[in-house]
């Protein structure tokens, strides 16, 4: 072992453990350091016992075993735990060492810490790491943001952790200054959500219109997977409805309804909010959720009102076929509200986001990982200023030509009462954004019939405002 190691880890949970054994087998030393110290103990004398990792217990022991400039990497629970660690940290660095989060920290947070550390003259990262536990130790994707100038000083040791591509290609890039590695992170997570709810929502319809059972499903996820839609969360699916239980029977038909969050989606959702980006699809998988947690209520209000009773006349495997181009439109709907969040947050930031670098970083490694995202890849390529991915002309075409099966899904769901909340919003937000009139006209005059907001005039030059007195009185 070297006297100095490579670099630090704070935080010996599943994520923290699996990526300093992912960084040891890369070659770097690592020294490591837990809170609770008889979990370093127990990890140097377990999972990285003749390895190349170095227990400490204390923070200062920590940092004295580091090369300079010291890079320390925290794998915290996200939150008050990281501001503590930081503040106790500061003291004991030098001049141009750099302090790494790790963790799923809010991006307002980076935000803040990245200008309070450097204003102590040390450097900050706070980046995305997703691929849970496996990814951590097999090569995740990382989504690093912060202090620019700590880059060239950690990117070594994100390259060569992080998952390849085919080509080679690391899923780790610099993402761009202060929050912007969390905030992509976190529309990854909203887009996780999202991609979920959709094929979630496949499920129910072919579950409940069509009655097939969790085999039959699975032959068709199977399918699905070696076509466009080809991708991890695809993949879990058809896996998780092949699995039986321990009475041969499906598990998945006996797992309760009732999904839980975190709160990444969420804060995609208030994000998009808050910078006026309409992100109805990952809004809608977050109430989705919700709705699914009230069970009890679901159950009550089930047995008081009546909808229609599901019934299938026409050509089910083309209706399967539509199901499957549903799916995909709606996934492109999906990552272009997801896309414009990302555009809108980076004008208000000033982040100079690479829009082709980062459907690179989630190309591999990560939750959302699929082959559609080197075609997100691609656009870019095509045109970096892209405003909107259905505007590409491989996207707008695959869209144009999944409309008639799309529109019919999400038809035949209504009729016979099945929710379908994600694949009707995507294509509510299509014919919205393809709209050159909106009703909005009429919103306009109900604003200003009710508290004089004015309003612009179709024949009149933008920016030119008037007022009617709409009920002439005085
Ligand atoms: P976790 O359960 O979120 O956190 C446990 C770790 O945090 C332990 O090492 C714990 O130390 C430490 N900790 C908690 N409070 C602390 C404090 N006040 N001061 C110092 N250390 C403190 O662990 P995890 O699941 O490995 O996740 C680590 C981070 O990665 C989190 O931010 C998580 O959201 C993020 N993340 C997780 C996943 C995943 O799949 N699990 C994926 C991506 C990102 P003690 O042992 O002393 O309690």
């Amino acid at each position: 072992m070297k006297e100095l190691s490579d670099i630090g880890l704070i935080g010996l949970a599943v994520m923290g453990e699996n990526l300093v054994l992912n960084m040891e087998s890369k070659g770097f030393q690592v020294s490591v350091y837990n809170r609770t110290t008889q979990r370093v103990d127990d990890f140097v004398n377990g999972r990285a016992k003749g390895k190349n990792i170095r227990g400490t217990h204390s923070l200062q022991e920590l940092v004295a075993s580091l090369e300079r400039p010291r890079k320390i990497m925290m794998m915290v629970k996200a939150g008050k735990p990281v501001d503590d660690l930081i503040e106790s940290l500061v003291p004991l660095l030098d001049q141009g060492d750099i302090l790494i989060d790790g963790g799923n920290t809010h991006y307002p947070d980076t935000n803040r810490r990245t200008a309070y550390v450097e204003s102590k003259g040390l450097l900050y990262i706070g980046t995305g790491v997703s691929g849970g536990e496996e990814g951590a130790l097999l090569g995740p994707s990382i989504m690093p943001g912060g202090s620019q100038k700590a880059w060239p000083v950690v990117k070594p040791v994100f390259q060569s952790i992080a998952a390849k591509v085919e080509d080679g290609t690391p899923c780790c890039d610099w993402v761009g200054e202060n929050g912007a590695g969390h905030f992509v992170k976190m529309v990854h997570n909203g887009i996780e959500y999202g991609d979920m709810q959709l094929i979630n929502e496949a499920y129910h319809i072919m579950k409940d219109v069509l009655g097939m059972s969790a085999d039959e499903m699975h032959l068709v996820f199977k399918e699905w997977n070696e076509g466009p839609l080809d991708s991890y969360l695809i993949e879990i699916t058809r896996d998780i409805l092949a699995f039986k239980d321990e009475d041969g029977q499906p598990l998945v038909d006996k797992i309760l309804d009732t999904a839980g969050q975190k709160g990444t989606g969420k804060w995609t959702a208030v994000s998009a909010l808050e910078h006026g980006v309409p992100l109805t699809l990952i809004g809608e998988a977050v109430f989705s959720r919700c709705l699914s947690a009230i069970k009890e209520e679901r159950v009550a209000a089930s047995k008081i009102i009546k909808g229609p009773k599901p019934e299938f006349k026409g050509d089910k495997k083309q209706f399967i076929k539509d199901i499957e181009s549903a799916l995909f439109a709606s996934k492109i709907v999906s990552y272009a509200q997801g896309y414009a969040l990302m555009a809108a947050a980076a004008k208000e930031y000033g982040w100079n986001l690479n829009y082709g670098g980062i459907a690179l970083m989630w190309r591999g490694g990560c939750i959302i990982r699929s082959a559609f995202l080197g075609r997100i890849k691609e656009a870019f390529d095509r045109n970096k200023d892209l405003s909107n991915l259905l505007l590409d002309p491989f996207f707008k075409d695959v869209v144009e030509k999944a409309q008639q099966g799309w529109r019919n899904v999400i038809a035949t769901a209504v009729i016979n009462g099945i929710p379908a909340p994600a694949i009707s919003s995507a294509l509510n937000y299509f014919d919205g954004y393809r709209s050159e009139r909106l009703p909005a006209n009429l919103l306009q005059a109900q604003r200003d019939f009710f508290g004089a907001h004015t309003y612009e005039r179709v024949d009149k030059p933008r920016g030119e405002f008037f007022h009617t007195n709409w009920t002439g009185r005085g």
